[in-house]
């Protein structure tokens, strides 16, 4: 038990240090810093990495895929907020879960899809243990979206697909928001705002992400 407080102890310490690293490097809004100050990303990279986890880097996962750097993560979560609090967000690509976990402490309801089975199961062991009832899972291709749950707020995409995946924007609510890295590797960061007149679209700069692909893996 006393061992326990400790390791929570440190990495609290660190986690203040990763978000003022943050802070210094632009992200401003403090829904967003509160969010990654809370959420323990030690307890969503593999336990041989941990000591890691609060480096402003990308880590892989297993299954040759990265949980997303913490800056990358703090600029997109940011990127929702700007105009009004969304109440539905779809992610694609839980990878470890912590993205969802971040974008949870921050609106009401989180939906998010992983095509590789193993890692859902991962993702939502932990949000079971951290107590994160807010976020509902699924093992899909993300290309298809959650059509029994649409329309949703923002659609957050956190693999990169070759061309903005257009059959999602029905399952956008009018006014809605897709962040979506677009493109072959480094890809360009696109926030799409589903407007009467049709889509707009803003450049957010370049990322880079694993793929967005096809299919599911059992
Ligand atoms: N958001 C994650 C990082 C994502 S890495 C985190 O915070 O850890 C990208 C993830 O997208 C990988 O886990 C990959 O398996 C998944 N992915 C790729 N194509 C997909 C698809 N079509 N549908 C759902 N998930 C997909």
């Amino acid at each position: 038990m006393t061992v326990l407080t400790g390791i929570g102890m440190t990495s609290q310490r660190t986690r203040d240090r990763m978000v003022r690293r943050l802070a210094e490097k632009g992200i401003r809004d403090p829904r967003v810093l509160q969010a990654m100050a809370e959420v323990p990303r030690h307890l969503f990279v593999d336990e041989a990495l941990a000591h890691r986890a609060y480096e402003d880097t990308a880590l892989p996962i297993s299954h040759g895929q990265t949980i997303s750097q913490p800056w990358i993560v703090a600029k997109m979560t940011e990127a929702i907020l700007h105009d009004g609090m969304p109440e539905k967000v779809l992610e694609l690509g839980t990878g470890s879960g912590y993205q969802a976990a971040v974008l949870s402490r921050i609106v009401p309801q989180v939906f998010s899809i992983e095509r590789i089975d193993a890692l859902t199961q991962r993702a939502r062991k932990r949000f079971r243990q951290l107590g994160y009832r807010n976020i509902r899972t699924k093992t899909d291709d993300g290309y298809k979206g959650w059509p029994s749950e649409a329309p949703f707020d923002v659609i957050f995409v956190t693999a990169a697909p070759e061309n903005i995946p257009e059959a999602l924007f029905d399952q956008l609510a009018e006014g809605g928001r897709m962040i979506v890295p677009v493109g072959k590797g480094p890809q360009d960061l696109l926030r799409l705002t589903k407007t009467v007149s049709g889509i707009q679209k803003e450049n957010l700069g370049p990322v880079l992400f694993v793929p967005l692909l096809e299919g599911v893996v059992r």
